[in-house]
């Protein structure tokens, strides 16, 4: 690829994707801004305190803690997704049970600490296990419904579908399939332990909610390069406009007064604001903000595309040097091959 400065883009937004967690896809970003945008030596070590990091919690646990940690982020990621499609319904998704394969759904207008909408007689313990939801899903667009029903995934997977789209129904089965992980995980040891696990997330909220975005945004951009990658029309390929909108929202266009009294342009990757960051949430936003911005300046020359590939032995995301020819993204995957 002829375009160093594109293929720097492309290869961040990758290598963030590419990261088999989300601590290490942020480490990837942070590596990357320093290493691609001749950020001082000094970054890494500056910014490794500031980030929001999940190792401070994970390094008080054993190594199969971590597993089941990271399961439980993922868990919670698809939730959080999945909360996304339910708010058009004004409902969320609250938990969901890999041993009871329930989930826990809730009415958005019902409030727990609201007098008002405590739950009726019948419903004291807060639950209803007996097809509430398909009730509620008649009653929807009607007013407060007692909450949280407890409902088996499997038995509103249809209804979900048919109501919320096909992205709804993906990520009932993602959440099925890592349910099913963390069930086999937990298998050996006492389940007390997902629940103290399940806690400690809640515990460290703020942190495990930005890895759970993060996990999202990694969803997302995998969906994106892999439907680029078959050939689809941008319009068609999930999240693609939200990106697009952030680009242009962040744009190259910002423009400063130097000292020598000239207006010189803003590169959207200054480290000073890294190392100025004080909100978990202003993270999350630099972090999608600089994801569109490489994505669309990547995409931009209609060439590019070309250059994506995913490899045919290990799955992940490359940028060829001969696109016509190359399927493996280095020579120990091609010699590896089946
Ligand atoms: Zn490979």
């Amino acid at each position: 690829m002829k375009n160093r400065l594109e293929k720097k883009y492309g290869q961040f937004f990758i290598d963030f994707v590419n990261s088999d967690t989300t601590e290490n896809a942020i480490l990837s970003f942070l590596i990357n801004l320093q290493q691609q945008f001749s950020f001082s030596d000094d970054f890494c070590n500056l910014v490794k305190n500031l980030y929001p990091s999940i190792n401070g919690i994970a390094s008080l646990l054993g190594q199969s803690d971590q597993t089941l940690l990271d399961l439980i982020l993922k868990k919670n990621g698809i939730i959080n997704r999945l909360n996304d499609r339910f708010k058009v319904i004004n409902y969320a998704v609250e938990s969901y049970n890999p041993f009871s394969e329930n989930i826990s759904l809730i009415s958005l207008e019902w409030n727990r600490g609201n007098n008002g909408g405590l739950p009726s007689d019948d419903q004291q313990d807060g639950h209803d296990s007996d097809g509430g939801f398909l009730e509620t899903l008649k009653l929807l667009g009607l007013s407060i419904v007692d909450g949280p029903v407890l409902i088996k995934l499997d038995a509103v997977k249809n209804e979900i579908e048919a109501l919320l789209g096909q992205q709804a129904a993906e990520c009932l089965d993602q959440l099925a399939a890592i349910g099913c992980r963390i069930a086999d995980s937990t298998a050996d040891v006492d389940k007390s332990r997902y629940e103290e696990l399940n806690l400690l997330a809640v515990e460290h909220r703020e942190v495990v909610e930005f890895h759970s975005q993060i996990e999202g945004i990694q969803i997302d951009c995998k969906q994106i390069l892999e439907m680029v990658i078959e050939g689809q029309p941008y319009d068609q390929i999930p999240n693609f406009d939200r990106y697009l909108e952030l680009f242009n929202n962040v744009g190259s266009h910002r423009v400063k007064i130097n000292g020598g009294n000239q207006l010189t342009s803003v590169s959207l990757f200054e480290e000073h604001r890294y190392l100025a960051i004080k909100e978990v949430d202003a993270w999350l936003q630099e972090i999608l903000n600089a994801m569109a911005f490489c994505l669309i300046e990547y995409l931009r020359s209609d060439k590019s595309r070309n250059y994506l590939k995913k490899c045919a032995t290990c799955r992940q995301y490359f940028i060829a040097r001969q696109p016509r020819t190359q399927k493996f993204c280095r020579k120990a995957c091609r010699l590896n091959s089946v």
